[in-house]
C-alpha cells in the first residue's frame, strides 16, 4: 500500500502523530528533498529503502511505489506540508489507481499555517478580512487568467502566495499596477518553523527590496494584506461577554 504523508513545514516535530508511525512502519520512503526536513528520516526502519524524489520524474517515482507494491511492501511518498496544496499528488494517485495500487492519505500541517505561527499572525481577523487566499504567481506553471493576481487581489483578502519569492518586484509590480496600495502591509516568511527560519514584515513598495536585501528566492511565503499589520479588527462574536452560543449564554442576554 502507499501512504501519502504531509511531512510539515519544517520542524520535525510537526509531522503528526499519524504520519510519524507510518514512516517508521515504512518499508520503502520516497520524500520530495527539495523541501522535506531531512531529519523526518530518523524515524524510518534500518532496513527502509529511501529515495529523493528531487532526483525522480513522474515515472521513475511510480516505477519505485509500484515496485515495493509487488513485493507487498508499505510505500510512504512524504511531501512537504500538506500534500494537498502544490503536491501534484494527483498525478500520482491516477497512475495507482490505473494499476490498482492502493494507496491513503494523511494531512499535514501546511507551511502557510506554519508562517502564521512564526508571525503569531491570525488570518482571518473581524472586520479586516474573513478569507485567505491561497495561491500562487504564474511561472513555468501557467494559472488560470480568472485566478490571476490581479483578478485575486480585487477581494482585499488576505493572500499567501506560494512559489513565488523568486520574482518577488513582478509580483509586487503587478498588485500595485492593479490598484493595491503600496503601502499594504505584507510579509516574507523563509523556511517558516525550520531552525533557519526567517520573517520580514514590510509593505508592497518595500517587498522586492526587502526580499533581495536578505537574499530570499525561495522556501518562502510572501503575505499580502490588511491583516499582515494585525491590528485595527474588532473583537470576535464568539467570545464577546453578550454573545449568546450554543455553548454560553451572552451577559446581557434575558
Ligand atoms: N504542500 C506544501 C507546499 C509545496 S509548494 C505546503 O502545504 O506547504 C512549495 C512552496 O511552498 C515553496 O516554494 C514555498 O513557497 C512554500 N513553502 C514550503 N515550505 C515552506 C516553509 N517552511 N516556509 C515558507 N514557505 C514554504
Amino acid at each position: 500500500m502507499v501512504h501519502f504523508v504531509g511531512a510539515g513545514p519544517g520542524a520535525e516535530d510537526l509531522i503528526t502523530i499519524r504520519g510519524k508511525r507510518l514512516l517508521e512502519e515504512a518499508d520503502v520512503i520516497i520524500y520530495a528533498g527539495s523541501l522535506v526536513n531531512p531529519g523526518l528520516l530518523k524515524y524510518a526502519k534500518k532496513d527502509c529503502e529511501i529515495h529523493d524524489s528531487a532526483r525522480l520524474d513522474l515515472n521513475e517515482v511510480f516505477e519505485i511505489m509500484k515496485k515495493a507494491h509487488g513485493y507487498k511492501k508499505d510505500v510512504v511518498r512524504l511531501h512537504t506540508g500538506d500534500p494537498s496544496i502544490y503536491g501534484a499528488i494527483r498525478e500520482q494517485m491516477d497512475l495507482l489507481i490505473k494499476d490498482k495500487i492502493p494507496f491513503d492519505s494523511t494531512p499535514g500541517v501546511s507551511s502557510f499555517c506554519g508562517a502564521a505561527a512564526a508571525l503569531q499572525m491570525e488570518y482571518t481577523l473581524p472586520g479586516i478580512s474573513q478569507s485567505v487566499i491561497i495561491t500562487r504567481m504564474d511561472g513555468r506553471t501557467p494559472v488560470p487568467e480568472s485566478e490571476s493576481v490581479e483578478a485575486l487581489s480585487s477581494h482585499g483578502a488576505t493572500m499567501v502566495f506560494f512559489l513565488s519569492a523568486g520574482d518577488t518586484k513582478t509580483l509586487s509590480e503587478r498588485l500595485i499596477n492593479t490598484g493595491v496600495r503600496r503601502d499594504m502591509p505584507c510579509a516574507i516568511v523563509y523556511k517558516a518553523t525550520w531552525d533557519d527560519e526567517e520573517k520580514y514584515i514590510c509593505s508592497l513598495d518595500t517587498l522586492a527590496e526587502t526580499a533581495e536585501k536578505h537574499g530570499i528566492s525561495k522556501t518562502a511565503l510572501i503575505i499580502v494584506g490588511e491583516a499582515v499589520s494585525q491590528s485595527g479588527y474588532e473583537l470576535s462574536k464568539l467570545y464577546s461577554p453578550d454573545f449568546t452560543t450554543g455553548f454560553r449564554k451572552g451577559k446581557n442576554d434575558a
